[in-house]
């Protein structure tokens, strides 16, 4: 059996297949699984639904949104230990794999994990990781949007179809362009915002709500942090509300406040009144939408289908500005939050041998090459970089280019490989080397080398060179940009994460948990030093990007530079990054 898991950022769920039918796997009655991981106040693992209880009244010791640090080497403290973000996912992914295991009776140990379109090698690699750290062999790390399209996808269709992926989630907003022909499913167009999503819903209703409250009683003072998590937590509720109910009512009863009393907080909200708050958050998606059916490069009269994905998208306003922008009434046939778990289980079912020819097309978001001797800058060296799989080609892929020798009689060729779209490959990201030697000594031309790469669809790079006169050869995979562990590293980061759920009651910590906020350790304190390296990034890929997206860096930059809070330069920062993520993939 192969389970299919859309590993989010907010929510997880993991499908199942029996009997030729996709289900989801639910847990008293809930197929959501939030993605948090926390302590209880004993050291015990929390993992879901718990995990997110305990956050309103112990934050600091629940950790949120590790998706959006896979890739990244950061420690992050949980007890008194620190673990990696596929080390955290992986308590997630262990949960899920659990729950199937428990509805199928047996044991489970191969999957498909689900990644955004625009997930790069090192964060592909990282989820791939956070499975074998869970007991899963991934086989297939499939992009969201097309598992989306998957699980739409009506039996005996036939021609091609463009369809649009509006996926607006807890943290995240994707909207993707899919071109489905046949056996094929292209990702044609992808753009988004990386920190936009349900959760700046709420806290609109929430900072509207709580300036409301302070506003009719002056006189009661604040609300203290448990009180404000509280309420935070009730605005979510009614805003689910809100979108079945015209009005809806807040009642949090007993609210503690500062001078030690309590008081009851009750509200009626309208749905207007919710859209009005977040009439401007919405209207950014539709920006997103524009922007991707011009890069798709297909008229609005050939969108044949938009499909809604993602739990936030439930909120009605938003089928409404999708409509009155495109004129096509969005699907919303499979439930949003579970659209993209279905497909990954569609895929685990046709992996495990259900009948299907489907062939899925993907594409890679990177560009992928070696360094040779040229100019850079108008200055003759060895820094030159040449592409050999371009950004945008579809997986999996497999490209050749010649090279030459560069004196007769060579004895050896040392090949650099990176992950970029600088001409410098020093600008690009180094992903792996190797050396061939014994060359055809005799030769007395400069030898051509024949430089292979095959990309496969999740994201493992096979590079080989071969001296086309002596057939001398060598070849390397690479699996991604972040190194993967160690065999000993990944031993023992298997055996801290089996130890947890060899006995989930036992403590993860003896001693009392450390005081500092792991919110804190969350918002990513920049270093001036990593500031300037997304600076550089940022103006390094200017000049690539389409209008749309540079006029949006250039805006960033100089709310940066124009800073003079913290606060300021550091939500300047968070856009830079955020247009990055999305515009590096696409040049
Ligand atoms: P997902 O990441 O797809 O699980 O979506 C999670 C987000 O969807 C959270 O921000 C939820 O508050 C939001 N959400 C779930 N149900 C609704 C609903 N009925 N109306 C509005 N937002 C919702």
């Amino acid at each position: 059996m192969i389970i299919g898991i859309d590993l989010g950022t907010t929510n997880s769920e993991v499908a199942i297949v029996r009997e030729g039918r996709v289900h989801i796997v639910t847990e008293h009655g809930s197929g959501i699984v939030p993605s948090c991981i926390g302590l209880d106040p004993q050291g015990n693992l929390l993992v879901g639904r718990e995990a997110r209880n305990q956050y309103a009244v112990r934050p600091e010791h629940t950790v949120r949104s590790v998706k959006r640090l896979m890739g990244k080497t950061e420690q992050i403290p949980l007890g008194d230990q620190t673990y990696t973000p596929p080390e955290l996912s992986a308590m997630i992914l262990r949960k899920l794999k659990n729950m199937a295991e428990a509805e199928l009776g047996g044991s489970v140990t191969r999957a498909v994990i689900t990644v955004p379109a625009y997930f790069n090698d090192a964060q592909r690699q990282a989820t791939r990781e956070a499975g074998a750290l869970a007991g899963l062999e991934v086989l297939r790390i499939l992009n969201e949007p097309t598992a989306a399209g998957l699980a739409f996808e009506a039996e005996g269709v036939t021609g091609t179809r463009h369809v649009m992926v509006y996926d607006l989630g807890g943290g995240t907003f994707d909207v993707s362009i899919l071109k489905m022909s046949g056996d094929v499913v292209e990702v044609l167009a992808s753009h988004g915002d990386n920190h936009l999503g349900g959760d700046d819903i709420d806290d609109l209703l929430f900072s509207h709500l709580l300036d409301k409250f302070y506003q009719d009683h002056p006189e009661l003072g604040a609300l203290t942090p448990v009180g404000v998590n509280r309420l935070k937590l009730a605005c979510e509720q009614l805003k689910m509300e809100l979108s079945a109910t015209a009005a809806a009512r807040l009642a949090e009863l007993s609210l503690p406040l500062e001078t030690a009393a309590t008081t009851d907080l009750i509200m009626e909200v309208t749905r207007p009144e919710l859209e009005a708050l977040c009439e401007e958050l919405l209207h950014k998606t539709m920006a997103s939408v524009r922007h991707v059916m011009a890069q798709s490069g297909i008229g609005a009269g050939a969108l044949d289908e938009i499909i809604l994905v993602g739990g936030s998208t439930r909120m009605p306003a938003i089928a409404d500005l999708l409509e009155e922008e495109l004129h096509i009434r969005p699907r919303h046939d499979v439930q949003p939050e579970l659209a993209v778990a279905m497909g990954a289980g569609v895929m685990a079912a046709r992996l495990g041998g259900a009948k299907s020819h489907r062939i899925l097309v993907d594409v890679t978001p990177y560009t992928f090459g070696v360094s040779c001797m040229g100019e850079v800058n108008g200055e003759y060296g060895p820094y030159r970089f040449e592409s050999v799989i371009k950004a945008g080609t579809p997986l999996p892929a497999q490209r050749g280019q010649v090279f030459f020798t560069m004196v007769p009689g060579q004895e050896a060729v040392q090949v650099r490989v990176f992950q970029g779209e600088n001409p410098d490959c020093r600008e690009n990201v180094f992903i792996g080397d190797f050396r061939i030697t014994d060359l055809d000594q005799g030769a007395d031309v400069n030898s051509p080398i024949l430089l292979n790469m095959a990309l496969d669809l999740d994201g493992l790079l096979t590079v080989t060179a071969i001296e086309q006169c002596s057939g001398q050869s060598k070849s390397v995979v690479i699996e991604g940009a972040l190194k993967a562990l160690d065999e000993a590293a990944l031993a023992a980061s298997r055996e801290k994460i089996a130890a947890f759920f060899a006995d989930e009651n036992q403590p993860l910590a003896d001693d009392a948990p450390p005081e500092d906020d792991l919110a804190d350790e969350f918002e990513e304190d920049e270093e001036p030093a990593a500031e300037q390296a997304l600076l550089e990034r940022a103006r390094r890929i200017l000049a690539t990007l389409d209008e749309v997206d540079r006029a949006d860096l250039e805006t960033a930059i100089a709310a940066f530079e124009a800073a003079e809070q913290p606060a300021a330069a550091e939500q300047a920062l968070a856009n830079i990054e955020d247009i990055l993520y999305f515009a590096e993939g696409k040049s």
